[in-house]
């Protein structure tokens, strides 16, 4: 049996030989053979000299280096593609995932349990920006797609097989966290207190949290094109009692006056055919993405390979 850890990294020269050395003990006592596939995120810093230093001493280590900064969901995708182990664990660089909780991880698995999710019991220390994002965020993820994933994460460990089927899932614009619900399979959950990072800061800002919210959001589901065609009713609808209200005054000749409804039913019509325009060209965006079919991410250096780079999408 072989475990493969999948890490993705994004400018954490300071943080990776920590987290290497927190790992190794843990996944050594596992009595199991293992791998740690460590994606370097197209950092900026020493990132990707430390993993590959760090694979040349260690032949469980595999580091693969993106061309540029594709995003934490692409390197996991590019993880995905690449781990070899019988069941992955995927977890964040920082620590901020317990590494404690492997053991328990894999025992859950070994009872036959497919996917194992890690459930954060409190949010961890983050800014007020990014609680509300993640509030109203995943309330309309709720409404929109029927899952709810308040408290889920990232770490979680799936089974070769669930991996199989994962990397058959062709869209550009992945969303691991619902992707991995919504491939089902048994499940288990256990519940981790977010640790507190040690170097460095979030990688994420909120213009990104917001696109990666808005992408699972559409990804997930076409409700909010549903909302135009109800919105375009509830237009017509009251269309049609003022229709008929404006027949009555004029057909009874008081029909003057007249400036304030006229601007204010500008306004509304012109403010929701903006909305609705917005709406769709969201979805249009999404299928111009798709249908370029750009692949997820470069890989323009690999360690700890000893065949040739195969380049995968
Ligand atoms: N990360 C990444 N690419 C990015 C941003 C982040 O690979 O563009 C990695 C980062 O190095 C870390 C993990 O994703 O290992 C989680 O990121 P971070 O700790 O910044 O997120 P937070 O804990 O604030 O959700
Ligand atoms: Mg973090």
């Amino acid at each position: 049996m072989k475990i493969s850890l999948l890490i993705p990294f994004f400018n954490e020269e300071a943080q990776i030989p920590i987290t290497l050395k927190t790992l190794k003990p843990i996944l050594e006592n596992t009595g199991m053979d293992y791998e740690l596939v460590l994606v370097d995120d197209g950092s900026a810093d020493k990132t990707w000299e430390v993993i590959r230093k760090s694979s040349e001493a260690d032949k469980h280590i595999i580091g693969l280096h993106f061309s540029r900064n594709f995003g934490k969901e692409a390197a996991i995708c590019a993880g995905l593609d690449r781990v070899s182990g019988d069941a992955v664990i995927l977890m964040d660089g920082d620590l901020q995932h317990p590494p404690e909780h492997i053991p328990e991880m894999i025992a859950l698995w070994q009872q036959g349990y497919d996917i194992v999710e890690g459930v954060k019991l409190t949010r961890g220390k983050e800014s007020l920006a990014s609680r509300l994002n993640a509030q109203v965020f995943y309330g309309l993820f709720r409404v929109f797609s029927g899952y709810d994933l308040r408290n889920a994460s990232d770490f979680k460990l799936l089974d070769s097989k669930v991996v199989a089927h994962w990397r058959s899932l062709s869209e550009h614009d992945t969303f691991f966290r619902g992707l991995s619900a919504w491939l089902g399979f048994r499940r288990a959950t256990f519940s981790f207190e977010v640790a507190a990072r040690q170097t460095g800061g979030s990688k994420w800002s909120i213009y990104r949290l917001a696109k990666l919210s808005l992408n699972a959001i559409t990804g997930f589901s076409a409700m909010p094109l549903q909302f135009v065609t109800f919105l375009g009713l509830l237009l017509l609808g009251g269309s049609i009692i003022l229709a008929i209200q404006t027949l009555i005054n004029w057909f009874s000749g008081h029909a003057a006056g007249g400036f304030t409804t006229v601007i204010l039913l500008q306004l509304l019509i012109g403010g929701s055919i903006m909305l609705s325009l917005g709406l769709i060209g969201i979805y249009l965006a999404r299928i111009f993405t798709e249908v370029k079919g750009r692949p997820r991410y470069i890989i323009s250096d690999q360690a700890g390979y000893h065949e040739t780079p195969t380049q995968e999408d």
